[in-house]
């Protein structure tokens, strides 16, 4: 389709939950057992009270949910089957794929789309940095120009050339990282050298992104391998070139094009929506589309027009990571994670949502559909019945953004005052803790940080990552998890959905240091920092693992013999399985809160729970209680501080 093209794809109607499917005298009860945050239950009602569907109806539907699929067990691999493990005489597929085989093959499966769906992005961004360092996206300049001379030495270029030349060698040695024949990626260097040949003697290093992961959609084929733990191994190298590759590049080349972020304030929850204004909500992931959205909507003329139609403004708020990115970089208020999606509309407040990709629901032109708000989708790879499709590329993202804009101001008339809720108490929080960020706030290096661990003030750091679930009551994970660890001292590093929730529950003030054990709430009031940091969005999660990098690096060790640990209470996506492989794959064991898959293979778990261990000195752990969870986390750490003699 060419990239004018705009067009309404297909009308779809407001879904409804039937009357009786949660009458008014239990609406109280449910908005308990589904969420936490006073605003998000305010607006959970709302949807109850008017009939509107949400994920939390669509999941009460969906159960119980098939056996075999839960565990893992069941495969679709070709056209013998599908077949299913049942025992009794039914222990191999027709092909005799066994058990193991077959859970070890579709969770390969899933870390290869984890990894690809961030990797993509990462391209993106890159292909991005080149148009824009050829003339031929004029809006995107280098804004870091610092971290872009830091990249070109780490890539061995020339910094005496001009800028723009330095960013078109850039952008195309990280665009060849996708498919290089050298063998390796320039960022795996960034291992700590213990950790870095423990990899390489295990034959893990990716030697290209693409290459693991096509190789990994290679051995998903019938026949191709039947060792559980040969196939599993691939998805740990592929989940590698997505945290040392893919999500890195997206990560470093948006600090380039859009500035690395520093430390901030923001605002949080639904009532970063305004009853006055014009409301714009930018949902997804990819910075390169939701930059050009803020430009557009700062133009004085875009101010003068939402004036004309009643607005006092235009008001920018962000879902998921597409929000932490506008968040961390340029204190955008954030509206909420993955499980508000649907809420930000039902506020009935919200003039155009504003798409890219990954974690959007099929169904939000649906939701829009019971109010005036408009979908806006942009990207080739996403459309979605229902939306409007306004192509978005780097040569036309600045007009198309200016129309995106022009398109939701022109909508304003159309809200019903009288179906709007916004809930009126928003939160505020401290973000945009880079990896610069945070050094620049400890003098210029992270060593005060490892000699606060050292010291034992600070027990050991936890990244807690990744989504929301409608399995787990909305945020409790996370929140749960956060606190719990602050409490023990430990200090907590989050990106991605685990940031928005615990910002929404006040953990990012500096004020939260008061929930802190004494050592570490008295290290962030002496430093003027919350006890837990917002690091970005999730390919962002790269910034967690050049932060133990650099600690591992300064400190002498690998990674593995840190004490930090890694959580993703509330995991819902197949990305979330490729962070989990690339931290535990760089040496930073995770607690998982969901159960992945894999329950019908007892080989596959023992595999990831302990096996792993002797390979890459990291395991998984799964444990859906967050209370229990910090208190094996904290166990790690204890242990591996005791193994430093610390
Ligand atoms: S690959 Fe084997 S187990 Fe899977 S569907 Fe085909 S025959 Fe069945
Ligand atoms: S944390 Fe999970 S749900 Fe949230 S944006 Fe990332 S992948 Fe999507």
């Amino acid at each position: 389709m060419s990239d004018d093209q705009e067009i309404e794809i297909i009308t779809v109607e407001c879904i409804r939950t039937p009357p009786e499917h949660i009458t008014p005298d239990k609406v109280p009860g449910k908005v308990e057992e589904r969420a936490m945050d006073p605003g998000v239950k305010e607006v959970l009602a709302k949807t109850m009270l008017e009939g509107v569907e949400t994920v939390w109806d669509r999941f009460e539907r969906q159960q119980p949910p098939c056996k075999f699929c839960e565990s893992g067990v069941s495969c679709q691999r070709c056209a013998m089957g599908p077949c299913r493990i049942m025992g009794e005489g039914k222990t191999r597929g027709v092909c005799g794929a066994t058990v193991d085989l077959i859970v070890s093959r579709n969770l390969l499966d899933q870390m290869a789309t984890g990894a690809a769906s961030h990797s993509d992005h990462g391209r993106e961004v890159a292909e991005t940095l080149l148009k824009g360092a050829r003339g031929e996206a004029p809006m995107y300049k280098v804004e870091d120009e610092a971290k872009l001379m830091v990249l070109a030495k780490e890539y061995g270029l020339d910094t005496k050339e001009p800028v723009n030349k330095i960013a078109e060698k850039l952008a195309m040695a990280m665009l060849d990282e996708f498919g290089t024949l050298k063998g390796e990626l320039t960022m795996a260097k960034r291992l700590p050298p213990g950790t870095y040949d423990m990899l390489k003697k295990a034959g893990l290093l990716p030697r290209s992104i693409d290459r693991e992961i096509v190789e990994a959609m290679h051995r998903v084929h019938m026949g191709v391998g039947a060792d559980y733990r040969n196939i599993l191994a691939q998805g740990v190298r592929a989940s590698l070139g997505d945290g040392w590759g893919g999500s890195m590049i997206g990560t470093e080349i948006s600090d380039v094009l859009f500035g690395t972020p520093g430390i901030k304030k923001g605002k949080v929850n639904l009532s970063v929506l305004k009853k006055d204004q014009v409301n714009i909500s930018l949902h997804g992931h990819n910075p390169v589309l939701s930059e050009m959205v803020v430009r557009a909507a700062e133009l004085p003329e875009m101010k003068k027009k939402a004036e004309a139609v009643g607005a006092k403004g235009i008001n920018l708020v962000g879902l998921c990571c597409t929000g932490n990115e506008l968040l961390m970089r340029k204190g955008v208020p954030q509206a909420g994670n993955h499980l508000s999606q649907e809420l930000v509309i039902t506020t009935g407040a919200l003039e155009a949502m504003i798409v890219d990709y990954q974690c959007i629901f099929p169904s939000l032109p649906n939701t829009a559909a019971c109010f005036h708000t408009k979908v806006i989708t942009t990207s080739p790879k996403a459309k979605i019945p229902g939306g409007k499709y306004m192509e978005v590329t780097p040569e036309n993202a600045f007009e198309q953004a200016k129309k995106m804009v022009e398109l939701a101001i022109d909508n304003f008339k159309n809200r019903d005052e009288a179906r709007v809720l916004i809930p009126n108490k928003s939160m505020d929080a401290v973000v945009g803790f880079s990896v610069e960020s945070l050094r620049a706030a400890l003098g210029g290096t992270l060593k005060p940080l490892l000699d606060l661990i050292l010291e034992g003030k600070i027990r050991g750091c936890v990244g807690i990552v990744g989504c929301n679930n409608p399995k787990i009551k909305h945020d409790y994970g996370h929140i749960t998890l956060a606190k719990e660890l602050i409490r023990r001292n430990i200090i907590v590093v989050e990106t991605g959905c685990a940031a928005i929730a615990c910002a929404e529950a006040g953990l990012m003030r500096p004020e939260a240091a008061d929930l802190a054990g004494k050592s570490l709430g008295n290290v962030c009031r002496s430093l003027g920092i919350p006890p837990v940091l917002h690091m970005g969005s999730c390919v962002d999660n790269t910034r967690i693992l050049n932060l133990a990098a650099e600690l591992a690096n300064l400190a002498g060790v690998r990674i593995d013999q840190l004490p930090v640990g890694g959580a993703a209470p509330e995991w819902y996506s197949p990305k979330a399985v490729a962070i989990g492989a690339y931290f535990v794959g760089s040496g930073i064991s995770v607690s998982l809160g969901v159960m992945p898959k894999i329950s019908g293979s007892p080989n596959v778990i023992k595999m990831l729970t302990e096996d792993l261990e002797g390979v890459v000195k990291a395991k998984f752990w799964v444990e859906p209680d967050p209370k229990k969870a910090a208190a094996i986390l904290f166990d790690h750490i204890e242990t591996k501080r005791a193994e430093l003699g610390l």
